[in-house]
């Protein structure tokens, strides 16, 4: 099990416990610590404080979601992307990058599949890919909304146009991921190149949000430049869009990108903002990520139980699995599979959790409680 850690992000002084207990009161009432507050939260936590946030927020997931981790079946429906974002594995300059995309019978077999596995939710995740346009892209969402009127649909093929993401509504597709991956202008400029925009982003955020989507964003941690204040960005972005899902991985470097020779972001701090997300948003969906999974084997069991509830079992076709390669030695075995639930479900139970079969649809404000179990 991963432990609990007395890590620095920057030095700081230490948080008196009085503070640390006034902060979390912050939270269980439902307020903002404020921006120096969370860098409080940050920066300067003890080990012992860090294993009592962790505490808390698994607490407030419990709450709010009882023991049930929330599966979906994460379909991979493209690898070609028009992007070329410095840290990805599936940029277009990439020329070693394994290129495939499914066709959508393929995509359907996938959630027939994934029906008789019992998922509630099917995710179509995709590079920006403009061989699979909006009106093709509507039609698949249609075809498995007709076929699956139960199910959720959740879409993540990036930006496109408000009248593209209004078609992906009204085919029938309830929820869309889009990771800003940081909020920082700055920042985000040295990840990406100048054609991409950090304003355009957010606004594909906006739009998402107004159309009714259950909307998902969220950051890399560790990517290179990233600073504390960087992160508080992040935070305040947050608060301000209050997203239904938020995802959060560590930064793991891929082969053949321009940021191949960096390190690897951090679990322990991608687990501290799992937890503070987690008290933030008490109803909100937080993913345990591969990313994490990837990182530590022990990573996803320690974002359940630092306030994770959701967690992405590989649904792809095993022939393309491999290939959507966004960063390097991603998971895609084990219990990261699909077909391989009863892994998942032993894992989950060995920290007294288990899978939930539903749509799993985050709770609205009305159903969210914190009820003051920090106090
Ligand atoms: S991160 Fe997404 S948009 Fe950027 S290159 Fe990779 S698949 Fe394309």
């Amino acid at each position: 099990m991963y432990l609990c850690v007395n890590f620095m992000v920057e030095s700081e002084d230490k948080l008196s416990e009085m503070r640390f207990s006034a902060l979390l009161e912050r939270l269980a009432t439902g307020e903002s610590p404020g921006r120096e507050g969370w860098r409080l939260l940050l920066t300067a936590l003890s080990g012992e404080q860090d294993c009592r946030l962790r505490r808390c927020a698994s607490e407030v997931a419990r709450r709010n979601f009882g023991n049930g981790i929330y599966i979906r079946g994460l379909i991979e429906i493209s690898s070609c992307c028009r992007n070329d974002c410095y840290y990805c594995g599936l940029r277009r300059s990439n020329r070693q990058a394994s290129r495939y995309r499914l066709t959508a019978d393929e995509i359907l077999d996938c959630c027939r599949e994934g029906d008789r596995l019992g998922f509630g939710t099917f995710v179509l995740q995709g590079g920006e890919d403009n061989a699979q346009s909006d009106e093709w892209l509507a039609d698949v969402v249609r075809a498995i909304r007709s076929e699956f009127p139960e199910r959720a649909i959740t879409l993540s093929v990036g930006e496109r146009s408000e009248e593209a993401y209004r078609k992906f509504r009204r085919a029938g597709a309830d929820r869309y991921l889009l990771r800003h991956e940081t909020r920082n202008a700055e920042h985000y400029a040295r990840l990406h190149p100048s054609a991409m925009r950090l304003d355009r982003r957010l606004h594909c955020l906006e739009v998402l949000k107004r159309l009714g989507f259950q909307t998902g964003a969220g950051m890399m941690v560790g990517t290179p430049w990233q600073t504390v204040d960087c992160l508080l960005d992040d935070i305040a972005f947050l608060e301000e869009l209050e997203p239904e899902m938020i995802g959060m991985g560590p930064f793991i470097p891929a082969a053949h990108t321009p940021l191949a020779r960096y390190s690897s972001g951090s679990v322990a701090l991608t687990l501290r903002l799992v937890a503070l997300m987690r008290l933030r948003f008490p109803g909100a969906l937080i993913p345990a990520t591969t990313a994490l999974a990837t990182l530590d084997p022990a990573g996803r069991k320690a974002a359940v139980l630092a306030g994770a509830n959701v967690v992405m079992p590989n649904l792809s076709p095993l022939a393309v699995r491999g290939k959507y390669s966004i960063y390097d030695s991603k998971a895609y075995t084990g219990s990261e599979a699909a077909e391989s639930l009863g892994l998942l479900q032993r894992e989950l139970e060995s920290i007294g959790y288990t899978i939930v079969y539903g749509r799993g649809d985050a709770l609205s404000s009305e159903r969210r409680q914190t009820d003051r179990i920090l106090i």
